[in-house]
């Protein structure tokens, strides 16, 4: 972490939570989220919380964000959300390319490539997810797998707007298995990522925030968020438990 670039912990917490689930949380974490040190916080629930959240973290330093959104603003795509409806209940980030969809919902870094650039014209903060499956790391494709993610998704940014996205490393055998990357995996696989920015622009590789996701706890989160490239988490299971999220946005704090 370098003193320019604020750190950022994000919720993700999948198909999990009812509204009612949702606002009981945002009881107990927003007053707790409001006495940290510098850190953006963005807790992203499934759609049907998201007007509850925003609802109750109004006024307090906690931001929302979707898990997904359509690039396109309306029309026939049964089942899609856009961007006017996300702005509409006071949305500001959204979760881009998280593994699962690219696993279970064909989310192709095509798409990404409309969506990343139509988030960041919407004033949307785009939280880009990159990685490798556990196959691509044991034949060291990891390298090739990132560039091939960072180049497409990012390929129609502005390089002025580059460093306004938020990318999250997320190597996809770390993703709720309880298997951390280590610090040297995570250090490298970042410092790789932000070298391909510095490939499109070195002051916005500089800029840009780049997250760790994969089983971050309270128990890892000191030692990860310690690392030099790596300004945050992307924070699914333990994201879900006000006290360890907590916890987790403490040690990203300064
Ligand atoms: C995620 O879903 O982005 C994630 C990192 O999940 P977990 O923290 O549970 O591994």
């Amino acid at each position: 972490m370098t003193p320019e670039r604020r750190p950022l912990v994000a919720a993700n917490w999948k198909m999990n939570k009812t509204n009612a689930e949702a606002g009981e949380f945002l009881d107990e974490f927003v007053p707790a989220a409001d006495e940290l040190g510098e850190v953006d916080v963005v807790v992203c629930p499934p759609y049907t919380a998201l007007e509850t959240v925003v609802e109750r973290a109004r006024g307090s330093r906690v931001r929302v964000g979707a898990q997904n959104m359509h690039e396109e603003d309306a029309g026939a795509f049964t089942g899609e959300v856009s961007v006017p409806m996300l702005l509409e209940l006071g949305v500001e980030a959204v979760i881009l390319g998280h593994s699962e969809r690219r696993q279970h919902f064909a989310e192709s870094d095509a798409a990404l490539a409309r969506k990343v650039p139509r988030a960041l014209a919407a004033g949307l903060v785009p939280i880009l997810c990159v990685g490798e499956t556990e196959d691509e790391r044991e034949a060291e494709e990891t390298e090739r797998k990132l560039r091939q993610q960072v180049q497409a998704d990012l390929a129609a940014v502005d390089v002025g707007q580059l460093a306004d996205v938020v990318i999250a490393y997320e190597p996809i055998w770390a993703i709720g298995t309880g298997k951390t990357a280590t610090p040297d995996q995570a250090q490298a696989a970042i410092g790789f990522v932000r070298a391909l920015v510095g490939d499109r622009d070195a002051g916005a590789a500089q800029a840009v925030r780049i997250l760790y996701g994969g089983s971050v706890d309270p128990s890892n989160a000191a030692e990860l968020l310690g690392l030099p490239d790596i300004d945050g988490a992307l924070v699914g299971g333990a994201s879900l438990h006000a006290d360890r999220f907590l916890a987790i946005a403490a040690a990203a704090g300064t």
